[in-house]
């Protein structure tokens, strides 16, 4: 079965006001949307539970982050349960935000993924490298290094409900998109690994995404290419030109 094409909006912060979130809203809503598509929105935690009822319902809802345990004194977290309970069905976890702000390790990053799809929630789970990383040739020993702790973790089935989203630091929030060909490269390798440490079946069928300055406007040479499964958004999932993204393929 071909992969399903998959766009997801990384709200990130934002939108700042209840304004904001109305017209969004309002745009999605009456957007005519690619059918073929799978659309997530990822808004922040706040307003999960109103957007989900807000949006239509051909477009889900993810959480940008969750904690591993059930419940308990661990403030400010919300947990994977919490998550499946409010009808969210989907997690962002690895963003390259929460590994360099919040300081989060693969290891915790796998532990959460673990935790989460126990729960019941599907996973987005974002690798890729800094631009010093990049230019020492070390792009796939990084991508490699931050995906073992979740192969380790997980079962083969678990990957059902994986999306793994690539997406170098140095294209997040600058403008600066990764090439088509260099988007390809780095997720032919992702495939090419997860055959050799998980199964053939499993890298066939998941997901790898790209994120990082994806736009309108070079988003439809992006989605030629083979291995590009779909998208990751954040800045421009926040304006009319998301729709765009969505139908990239169209
Ligand atoms: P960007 O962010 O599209 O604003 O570069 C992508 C992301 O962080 O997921």
């Amino acid at each position: 079965m071909p992969r399903q094409f998959f766009v997801g909006g990384n709200f990130k912060m934002n939108p700042g006001t209840a304004e904001q979130k109305k017209t969004i809203v309002k745009v999605l809503n009456e957007a005519t949307l690619d059918q073929a598509v799978e659309v997530v929105i990822a808004p922040p935690a706040i307003w999960l539970i109103t957007l989900r009822e807000l949006l239509r319902s051909d477009i889900k809802v993810s959480a940008q982050n969750c904690y591993f345990k059930p419940s308990g004194a661990f403030t400010g977290e919300i947990s994977p349960a919490q998550l499946v309970d409010a009808q969210v069905p989907y997690v962002i976890l690895g963003h390259s935000e929460r590994r360099t702000l919040f300081h989060e390790t693969s290891e915790l990053v796998a532990q959460k993924t673990k935790a989460a799809l126990e729960a019941g929630l599907s996973v987005i789970l974002c690798v890729g490298e800094t631009l010093q990383e990049r230019e020492a040739n070390k792009t796939a020993e990084v991508v490699q290094a931050q995906l073992k702790p979740v192969i380790d973790t997980l079962k083969e089935s678990d990957w059902a409900k994986i999306v793994i989203a690539y997406e170098p630091v140095w294209a997040i929030g600058t403008g600066k998109v990764a090439t088509s060909a260099q988007a390809q490269e780095a997720h032919a390798d992702i495939r090419a690994y997860v055959t050799k440490a998980v199964s053939p079946a499993v890298a066939e069928n998941t997901r790898v995404i790209y994120g990082g300055s994806v736009t309108a406007a070079n988003c439809k040479e992006l989605a030629t290419q083979p291995d590009v499964d779909g998208f990751l958004v954040g800045g421009a999932s926040l304006k009319p030109e998301f729709v765009d993204i969505i139908n990239a393929k169209k």
